[in-house]
């Protein structure tokens, strides 16, 4: 393991990637090889997502976590309908940010009691369509409310609505914050009594509570902690509601590994934290209904983005496998959602994971941009023309948190096997 250029073994490394089947070195997703399942695409590049793990995730982590709360599912992970289909028959309800995945939610079988809306910026239309279809709509700002309640007034139809907080703590160690300070998400907790007031004399169907303090966490103590600071504030922020609380949604945040040195959630603490929530809740607001809303945590294990080599090619020494695919299809991967220092995805030559050789590889894709790096010098089977790369840890913001039009190339397909 230890030829020349192969990395030092004591970097930190990937979290092992056994989330799928391995038959004769080739990786299998939904029971088929990959080279199979590329020949029933009939093209690469392409994203698939494994139908049996995104069971089994949701069957997990119910199982791990107390039956008193209700797992929603955040579609902006991965919107792509096959998935929000499967989803909706394993989770208690779908919550969406915008007309477009309100429709798709609204499709499944799912009643709309169950699916949320949120989002800093919702317009006229979509809040009309949402409250026709009698979703909850998290108000996030007075002219939002104002917006709600006129399109109640024209519709005839009480809103339903919850209040979503921008609390006055983040979420510690968390990939993305979302909450704490000045944010574009939420009303300021210290804002929150005046909406609740109005939200009483405009008479909308008030529910509760929305907190959403940030994403991308693999701190199960930070996650509790986070968690219990929401309902404490939603209890306290209850005293000036012009209902009961029934539904608290405390938002996620739960991460998977990506890059080197991450490892998975703890989820028994998390568990226990939730079950302390629980408690209070069951005493302090009798009846409420607590909502988790996961996105990733759902679906990114079960996803892979898959493109060809088109060339291997040398530079100066290094090499470089130049693939059909990049940061257009998975920007993430490139490194450019959200980073601030670019890591590696875990990434293996799909065809052949371990192979007879190894060497030290770049990924790149077919864009004009040394932005278009799927993988940097990584350890992998030596490959060329042919082999399939596969980017684990693609079932979430992939496709559609992607750049597909730049450059002008041909979209991926997108399969659920
Ligand atoms: C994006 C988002 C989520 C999902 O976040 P994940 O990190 O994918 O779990 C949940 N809730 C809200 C309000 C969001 O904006």
């Amino acid at each position: 393991m230890n030829g020349p250029g192969l990395k030092d073994t004591a970097m930190p490394v990937h979290a092992a990637m056994h989330e799928f089947a391995v038959a004769d070195d080739m990786l299998q997703l939904g029971g088929l090889p990959l080279s199979r399942l590329a020949q029933r695409v009939g093209s690469t590049p392409f994203y698939a997502y494994e139908r049996s793990h995104i069971v089994r995730r949701v069957a997990q982590l119910r199982a791990a976590l107390p039956a008193g709360v209700h797992l929603h599912y955040a579609m902006k992970a991965n919107p792509m309908p096959a998935v929000v289909q499967l989803l909706a028959g394993l989770v208690d309800g779908i919550d969406v940010a915008s007309g477009g995945e309100l429709a798709t939610a609204l499709d499944t079988p799912l009643p709309a009691h169950c699916i949320s809306f949120a989002g800093p910026g919702k317009r006229e239309g979509e809040l009309a369509r949402a409250v026709a279809a009698g979703v909850l709509v998290n108000v996030e700002s007075r002219v939002q409310l104002e917006k709600t309640a006129l399109a109640s007034e024209r519709l005839g139809v009480a809103a339903r609505v919850a209040v979503r907080v921008n609390p006055d703590f983040a979420l510690r160690r968390a990939g993305m914050r979302m909450g704490g300070g000045a944010q574009p998400f939420g009303v300021d907790a210290a804002q929150v009594p005046a909406l609740l007031a109005r939200i009483g004399e405009l008479g909308l169907d008030f529910h509760g509570f929305h907190l959403f303090a940030g994403a991308q966490n693999l701190c199960a103590t930070a996650l509790a902690e986070a968690q219990s600071h929401s309902v404490r504030l939603a209890l306290q922020l209850a005293d000036s509601a012009p209902g009961p609380l029934r539904t608290l949604n405390i938002g996620g945040g739960f991460g998977v590994p990506y890059f080197p040195g991450d490892r998975p959630l703890d989820l028994a603490p998390v568990a226990e934290g939730l079950q302390a929530q629980l408690d209070l809740l069951g005493s302090a607001a009798p009846g409420v209904r607590l909502n988790l809303e996961l996105g990733r945590y759902l679906v990114a294990e079960a996803g892979i983005y898959v493109c060809k080599v088109l060339e291997r090619k040398l530079s100066h020494g290094q090499v470089f496998l130049v693939t059909d695919g990049g940061l257009h299809h998975h920007l993430a991967a490139s490194g450019n959602f959200g980073q601030l220092i670019r890591k590696n995805y875990p990434v293996a030559i799909g065809n052949r994971l371990h192979g007879g050789e190894r060497e030290v590889a770049s990924v790149v894709g077919p864009l004009c941009t040394p932005l278009d790096l799927l993988a940097d010098q990584m350890e992998l089977a030596r490959a060329g023309e042919g082999d399939l790369v596969v980017v684990f840890q693609s079932g979430a913001y992939g496709l559609t948190a992607s750049p597909t039009a730049f450059l002008g190339h041909p979209l991926p397909a997108e399969v659920l096997v």
